[in-house]
């Protein structure tokens, strides 16, 4: 398996972001120092059998960016592209993501360079036990707690947790989160991040005079968080008019029937075939006509080249990293509104967090009382980076760094540099 060379760094887009936010809360050189270097990279072998016989190794990394605010929390991705600067960019921005919605949690993430489509589930479970095996002495309730992210899902999480049981000779449900209802999940943790982002796009939306019933949104990426920000964004009564993933992308003007489109990954595994919609590219859906734009699929998806070219008045990052900085000017001079990653998508850490919870106590939530709990948290938080962009005259993105490095940096204060 080879990895994957990015030519421009991920973490590099990750530390403009924060440097700017750094500037306008005159943070010292010492503080930067810390906060732009990761605890701890991890990275190792995973020799695994494949059920024809043969061996391979692949490369699994966990980074555990910070510890400041509690146990370092964070996703494990599984795809050909991942790296250390990727896992490291997507650590980092866990930090601020949990300090943004004001979390007991540090951030991590983790990731297995691998193309799940060419695994069968014998031999994804070989991979993550083998993964959660040599994390073992690293991971835990109090240590670091793992969650899913691109092509993860509740069952590969209920092996890294059983895997992880075993060795430490206790039943641990909250080593993970994002596990199945059964052994110890959440009621609304699959519809976490989905949710969460369309309860900011609505707030965000009203506040633009933008009404559901006369708005159209465009979503990339159909997998955890595109499906189900589709479904609900449709259940509030707006028209989704664009959906796509790594298949292709399909647009119809008059509205994509979304329960249509997820009957038909759940029977197909991908939309390639959907008639629900006209085929098109993807760069005519990043800059299809729309009032609401999702990107929910992978990273440097909106770059100085396409920016220019979207119609969207309001974008919100349900994937990590999706716009660049020289896109995120762009977007800044043309009057479009970002929601950034680290408010828009933190949906699912919160549900994490109200899971980890809920195993610690073993006591368990109706699903009302979780997106209850939920809608209060994106919403106070949304407010507070609103007022932030009104007295500093900052992006959305600018204030939910400042508010994120403001708490991070009170806590490591407090707790002060062991040395
Ligand atoms: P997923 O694996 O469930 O789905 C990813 C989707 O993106 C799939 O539909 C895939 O086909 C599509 N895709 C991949 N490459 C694409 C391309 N080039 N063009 C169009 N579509 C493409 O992953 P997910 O959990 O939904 O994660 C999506 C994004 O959201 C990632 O950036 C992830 O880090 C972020 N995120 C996920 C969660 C979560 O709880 N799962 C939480 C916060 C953020």
């Amino acid at each position: 398996m080879t990895t994957a060379v990015r030519e421009v760094s991920v973490f590099g887009d990750g530390i403009a972001y924060f440097n700017e936010a750094a500037d306008l809360l005159e943070l010292d050189a010492g503080m930067r120092a810390i906060l732009t270097h990761p605890s701890r990279q991890i990275i190792f072998s995973i020799p695994f059998q494949r059920d024809s016989g043969e061996f391979e190794v692949y490369t699994g990394y966990r980074v555990q960016y910070s510890f400041a605010r509690g146990a370092a929390k964070g996703g494990i991705r599984y795809h050909p592209g991942v790296t250390l600067d990727e896992v490291t960019a997507l650590a980092f921005w866990m930090t601020w993501k949990c300090a943004v919605v004001d979390l007991p949690f540090g951030g991590a993430k983790g990731g297995v360079t691998c193309d799940p489509s060419t695994l069968s589930m014998n031999e994804l479970e070989r991979i993550t036990r083998r993964y959660a095996a040599e994390l073992v002495e690293v991971v835990g309730p109090d240590k670091d707690v793992p969650a899913p992210d691109v092509n993860t899902t509740p069952q590969i999480m209920a092996w890294f947790m059983d895997t992880y049981s075993m060795h430490v000779r206790q039943n641990v449900p909250g080593v993970v989160t994002g596990k199945p209802l059964e052994i110890g999940g959440s009621r609304g943790r699959v519809e976490a991040t989905g949710r969460g982002v369309t309860i900011v796009a609505m707030d965000q939306m009203a506040a633009m005079g933008l009404k559901p019933e006369n708005s159209s949104v465009v979503i990339q990426g159909f997998g955890n968080v595109g499906m189900y920000a589709a479904k609900l964004f449709a259940e509030r009564g707006c028209k989704v008019t664009g959906i796509s993933d790594v298949t292709g992308a399909y647009y119809n003007a008059a509205g994509i029937h979304v329960g249509d489109a997820m009957d038909y990954v759940k029977k197909n595994h991908n939309l390639e075939g959907f008639t629900g919609g006209d085929k098109i590219s993807n760069a005519q859906l990043l800059e299809a006509e729309c009032d609401v734009l999702v990107p929910a699929a992978l990273e440097k998806v909106f770059t100085g080249e396409n920016a220019s070219k979207v119609k969207a008045k309001l974008i919100v990052e349900g994937a990590n990293g999706p716009t660049t900085p020289e896109a995120a000017k762009i977007f800044d001079q043309r009057g479009i509104i970002v929601i950034p990653d680290i408010m828009a998508n933190a949906g699912g850490v919160t549900v994490s967090y109200f899971e980890w919870v809920q195993d610690r106590m073993g006591y368990f939530w109706k699903e009302a009382e979780v997106n209850e709990k939920l809608e209060d948290v994106m919403l106070d938080n949304l407010h507070e980076l609103q007022k932030i962009v009104v007295e500093k005259k900052c992006t959305l993105r600018t204030a939910a760094y400042m508010l994120a490095i403001d708490r991070v940096v009170k806590a490591l204060r407090l707790r002060g540099v062991y040395a």
